[in-house]
């Protein structure tokens, strides 16, 4: 069994990106940009947001936090996304999701200019995806596949399995596995919660991304040998003997199905460094593409 080790990686990557941005400045460029915009005290999202400012710190990029308020109006929010597409200074942005509930997402993700979409949420970004041409790739998926390619797992002609639909994880993730490209190339089923035989099919896998958001649900039982796996999830357990009072647990149970693995990734140190690293690369894109 081989670890994934996203932390890592990330670190390299963000290596990488730090000397592109002193090339930038180097030859008279401005400092990419990045603003994020959080509502609400959500504590997850804070954390989230937290460590995209430590990066963009240790990438040599700008950052901006606007917040506001659980209260704060659809209006308020929009208004402060068309602003951020007005501003040049500011090279992309975020909206860290969830947003409060009487808050629409979509109308809020369909206010961001496309060309500064960095999360890749935007139906025209998500469109271009689709189809294989050149846009910001949501950044989880976007990491995934770089965990994936810098391992030199081999994904043609693989059967992979992904738990979850999501627009941001499970989706994204299905198309791009699916896409005739390098990681890629593979045979994909796509599972979520109306899924029969979710045991059965995830024995198939010789490559399961798991997005689901339920602590430890994929057991060894229901992987094969000699598997690859991809945990996404992050869930807060209750763990009074953590100081802060809870553990991160991934979608997998670590202990049985790791020694099955050829790879997989540890939750926390996986795919959630690789995410935040690849807003990093969009960003970096978005300030080039300008
Ligand atoms: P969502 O809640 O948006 O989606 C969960 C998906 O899992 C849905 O498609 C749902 O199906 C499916 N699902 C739920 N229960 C089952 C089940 N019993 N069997 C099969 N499928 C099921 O979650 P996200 O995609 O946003 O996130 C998933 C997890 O990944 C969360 O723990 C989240 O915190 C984590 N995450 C981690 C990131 C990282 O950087 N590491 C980034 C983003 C998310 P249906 O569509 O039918 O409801």
């Amino acid at each position: 069994m081989q670890l994934l080790d996203g932390k890592a990686l990330s670190q390299t990557i963000k290596e990488e990106i730090k000397i592109e941005v002193d090339k930038r400045i180097a030859s008279g460029g401005k400092r990419p940009h990045l603003a994020a915009i959080l509502v609400g005290s959500d504590g997850a999202s804070e954390t989230y947001v937290g460590h995209k400012v430590k990066s963009c710190d240790q990438v040599g990029f700008e950052s901006t936090l606007l917040r506001f308020s659980d209260s704060t109006s659809e209006e308020e929010v929009l208004n402060a996304v068309q602003e951020l597409n007005n501003d040049a200074s500011v090279d992309g942005f975020i909206v860290q999701l969830p947003l409060p509930k009487h808050i629409n997402t979509e109308a809020v993700i369909n206010a961001i200019a496309p060309e500064k979409d960095v999360d890749g949420f935007h139906p025209v970004n998500i469109g271009k995806l689709t189809l294989g041409l050149e846009t910001f790739v949501s950044a989880t998926p976007k990491g995934i596949i770089t965990l994936l390619d810098r391992a030199n797992v081999k994904t043609e002609g693989r059967h992979c399995v992904v738990v979850g639909r999501s627009n941001i994880v499970g989706r994204p993730m299905s198309i791009l596995m699916s896409a005739s490209s390098k990681p890629g190339n593979a045979t994909v089923t796509l599972c979520h919660s109306r899924t029969k035989n979710l045991k059965e099919i995830c024995l198939q896998a010789d490559i399961l991304i798991v997005a689901l958001g339920r602590a430890e649900f994929i057991t060894g039982d229901m992987v094969k040998e000699g598997v690859t796996v991809i945990d996404v999830g992050i869930t807060r357990v209750a763990d009074p003997s953590k100081k802060r009072g809870y553990a991160l647990k991934g979608d997998v149970h670590f202990d049985s199905v790791s020694p099955k693995c050829e790879f997989i990734t540890p939750v926390p140190g996986g795919v959630g460094p690789m995410t935040v690293v690849s807003l990093m690369q969009n960003t970096l894109r978005a300030a080039e593409e300008k």
